[in-house]
């Protein structure tokens, strides 16, 4: 079957589906982005990715090319065309193309651009890494200051996933000042004794939904929760450690640069914001 894609209002072949040369997408990185699962055919958190993606766009100083409603519209049409079951949906949204290439922004009525197109992932929430859990290294983290908004400037978390490979590992969490600040794609916790810790929210990391979410839920079950840095040293000589993000859900870290966390084996509150962050969220889902 041929995937079904969305360009700038229409639904196309994904090789029949073009943009621009002059796109600032492609010239500037000059665009934001967002990342929503679907399980069971429908889609999850959508609401919070909808409004983290109107955030984006006015921080940059871009239109907001299309309602909410229309967005939900169209994702749910790509979910119908391309009989998702288990997966993603990603959406960009660019400043646009320009007639010429200009470090100056176009003019405000130049059209941007709007891409969305599926990933299909059947197993997404039955996740065998969920049972085995990952490994990750440290690395310094050489990106830009406002990592809240959601841009497509991934080339730095891109190469992290490479330094993490090439060490035999699954990810990298990025260190600034002696702290963490998050995984190359996805929000960084440890826990000690009773106590979830993860970093405050502010301009260095993005402002996960997952997170959000997770966060309230532990809240919910009398977690105790604290926003606040840690460091590599603090998450090695935790109880457990994991990770939050919208395609991997809650995922057990199980060993940073080369020490086990804990047993060395996923634990057990990481399980459990599992299983409540996949039931809660897929009883909302639309
Ligand atoms: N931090 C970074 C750097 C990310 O790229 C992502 C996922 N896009 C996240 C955190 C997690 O955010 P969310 O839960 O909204 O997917």
């Amino acid at each position: 079957m041929t995937r079904t894609v969305y360009v700038n209002g229409e639904y196309l072949p994904e090789d029949e589906a073009k943009i621009s040369i002059f796109d600032r997408g492609f010239l500037f990185a000059d665009g934001v982005y967002e990342v929503t699962s679907v399980l069971g055919g429908k889609l999850i958190d959508f609401d919070g990715h909808a409004v983290r993606l109107e955030r984006s766009l006015s921080e940059l100083g871009m239109g907001h090319p299309i309602t909410k409603e229309d967005l939900l519209e169209v994702h749910r049409e790509l979910v119908r065309l391309n009989e998702i079951d288990e997966g993603m949906i990603y959406l960009q949204i660019t400043r646009g193309a320009a007639a010429d290439r200009d470090f100056a922004y176009p003019p405000e009525d130049t059209p941007q651009t709007i891409v969305l197109f599926t990933q299909s992932k059947p197993g997404l929430a039955n996740s065998p890494m969920a049972q085995k859990g990952l490994k990750v290294i440290s690395i310094e983290d050489q990106r830009w200051g406002r990592r809240d908004i959601k841009t497509v400037q991934l080339l730095y978390p891109s190469m992290g996933k490479m330094m993490a490979k090439a060490e035999g590992c699954d990810d990298a969490w990025m260190v600034e000042e002696g702290s963490v600040t998050e995984g190359t794609s996805n929000n960084a916790y440890i826990v000690k004794g009773d106590t979830i810790i993860t970093r405050q929210l502010s301009n260095d990391i993005l402002h996960g939904i997952t997170r959000a979410a997770v966060l309230r839920f532990a809240r919910e079950a009398q977690m105790k929760v604290e926003e606040r840095a840690f460091t590599i040293d603090e998450a090695k000589d935790a109880d457990e450690a994991f990770v939050t993000s919208a395609s991997t859900f809650v995922m057990p870290v199980v060993e940073i640069d080369g020490a086990p966390v804990g047993t060395g084996k996923p634990g057990s509150v990481a399980a459990r914001l599992r299983e409540i962050y996949l039931e809660e969220s897929i009883k909302k889902a639309v």
